[in-house]
């Protein structure tokens, strides 16, 4: 088994050198989207990563920052937060911690103080799923919604 497939190797060489090629430039990409994306703490949604990445490899697509980003987060390597009515945000801190959402514009920021996570009652019982965990999640209007807000209400005034 061992024999075939390293003889299997010798006989393509050339179709080999090119894939390694291709395989290389696909893990800079997807190290550099990862590194990108564990610079900030801004939870940053799909465009605005590749906004970032752009700068560093002009010439890559947004389908391929797509793609990276779901295959890492399959990969558990970043988080994804999803929302209804929002863009997706990723997230490259992967240790357990909870967010705060704004729910004017869907902004994103760590909560930094430890929140238990509840536990799931006994006897839970929901209709065709089996509950596994729970999470908790802080919604409220982020500083510039706010002033924003208040702008507003001030010039009706
Ligand atoms: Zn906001
Ligand atoms: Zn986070």
């Amino acid at each position: 088994m061992l024999d075939a497939g390293l003889e299997n190797n010798s006989e393509q060489p050339q179709v080999n050198q090119q894939a390694s090629r291709q395989v290389s430039r696909m893990t800079r990409q997807r190290a550099l989207i990862m590194a990108e994306l564990r610079s900030v703490t801004s939870h940053p949604t799909a465009d605005e990563i590749y906004a970032m990445v752009r700068r560093k490899l002009p010439r890559i697509s947004l389908g391929t920052v797509y793609r990276n980003l779901d295959l890492l987060t399959d990969n558990n390597e970043i988080l994804c937060l999803e929302y209804a009515g929002f863009q997706k945000r990723f997230d490259g801190n992967v240790n357990d911690h909870q967010h705060v959402r704004c729910m004017h514009c869907g902004r994103v920021a760590d909560v930094t103080l430890e929140v238990p996570t509840p536990e799931l009652p006994k006897n839970m019982y929901v209709p065709d799923f089996t509950v596994l965990c729970a999470r908790v999640e802080f919604f409220g209007v982020c500083e510039s919604c706010r002033q924003a807000e208040m702008a507003a209400r001030h010039e009706c005034a």
